[in-house]
């Protein structure tokens, strides 16, 4: 079987095709990062207009470049929850078009099962597992216990991750160093602080250390960095487009306390599912995916804690971690094999913004 996967959700255009055995056959993503970069954050109407003009080239690209016709197709698959409305009715509107137009179904996406769901295109990883997505527009521990099965243990009770690390990286200037002008925040971030000769220079407090729930706060940690930027901005009376001379070691504090953070709270998690024997002792897995996944030095500390508990941890190749049309493809694929969520028509009424992912357990989680 081969499905064709479209994501509109958020900034990025993509489109890929996929089949059963997880060989990609061909994608395409037209990202809008750069731009977003450029005016500070992702204005929706101007992904609106991007989406619009893109779809059809990403989807022609895709088949193109598996060298197929969409008749060739098994199933289409799109995004549907959550995200911006107006996007998701972008790539929505184009899959209702190429399933009339074939006769193929059309599977509807949730696009944080397809984020956590990503690195089991590439490794044998069996149900149940746990899962920690870390975006820029999330923040989630789950377990997965099949393909359409979520329990969500923990989310973010303010920021994601990745906002913090992109207003913060806005807030230090960092586009103005060459290096860093056209990569996303978060990166920024991460290339900074591997300049940092002196980490410990700045001290943040590890958030809901009290707490022995799997949430997450991110919001004290970027009003921290900010206060400890403004201090040395007004010490160093810096002007305009000047930067602090200590922003690498910044950089590296900040960057090791969201770390820290991250990886207490998914120890958490594991705690809490081996207490409830909710994991086989044959299943140690961690799987870890979102954009600020990427990130070496948060991934790593993820793997540290994961293996002193004795699990494994998996996270897909860059690029199925950020946003892209391949993952939307996977899940159609693994949704098709269990025979679920094939549909003749998706109605507009069927697009969910808000959509949380599965089964809220949160309130169980002490
Ligand atoms: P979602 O709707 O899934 O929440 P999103 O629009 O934030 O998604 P992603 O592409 O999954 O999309 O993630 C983008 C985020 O990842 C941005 O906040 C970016 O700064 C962050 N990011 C990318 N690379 C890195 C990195 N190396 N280190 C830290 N953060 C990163
Ligand atoms: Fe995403």
């Amino acid at each position: 079987k081969t499905v064709l996967g479209i994501e509109t959700s958020c900034d990025d255009t993509g489109c890929a095709i996929v089949n059963s055995d997880g060989v990609l056959q061909g994608d395409a993503l037209y990202s809008q990062n750069e731009l977003h970069v450029r005016y500070g954050g992702v204005n929706p109407l101007v992904a609106y207009e991007l989406h619009r003009n893109n779809i059809e080239l990403a989807v022609n690209e895709a088949l193109e470049k598996a060298s197929i016709n969409i008749e060739n197709v098994d199933a289409v698959a799109v995004t549907t929850k959550p995200g911006m409305l107006i996007n998701l009715q972008v790539g929505v509107k184009y899959a209702k078009y190429l399933a009339r137009i074939s006769g193929k179904p059309l599977i509807p996406i949730h696009h944080m099962e397809a984020h956590a769901l990503a690195a089991r295109m590439y490794e044998e990883i069996p149900f149940p597992f746990i899962v920690l997505l870390i975006s820029g527009g999330h923040c989630l521990l789950a377990l997965v216990q099949d393909v359409d099965d979520f329990l969500l243990l923990g989310k973010s009770l303010d920021n994601p991750p990745g906002e913090i690390m992109d207003k913060v990286a806005r807030r230090l200037k960092l586009k103005n160093i060459p290096e860093y002008a056209k990569v996303a925040g978060g990166r920024a971030i991460e290339l900074a602080a591997k300049k940092s000769k002196n980490m410990d220079l700045f001290e943040f407090p590890l958030p809901l250390v009290r707490f022995r729930d799997c949430n997450f706060s991110f919001s004290g940690l970027k009003d921290s960095a900010i206060r400890k930027l403004v201090k040395k901005e007004s010490e160093h009376r810096v002007k305009g487009d000047e930067i602090i001379p200590e922003v690498y070691d910044l950089c590296a504090s900040f960057q090791y306390a969201i770390a820290e953070h991250l990886a207490h709270r998914t120890e958490r998690a594991i705690a809490f599912c081996e207490k409830k024997n909710m994991i086989p002792a044959t299943n140690r897995n961690i799987v870890v995916s979102g954009g600020v996944a990427c990130n070496d030095f948060i991934f790593k500390a993820i793997q540290v804690i994961g293996t002193k508990m004795g699990y494994r941890i998996f996270r897909p190749p860059p690029k199925l971690c950020t946003d892209n049309g391949i993952m939307i493809a996977w899940n159609g694929i693994e949704k098709m094999k269990k025979n679920c969520n094939l549909v003749k028509d998706i109605s507009f009424k069927d697009i969910d913004p808000l959509a949380p992912l599965g089964k809220s357990y949160i309130d169980e989680v002490v």
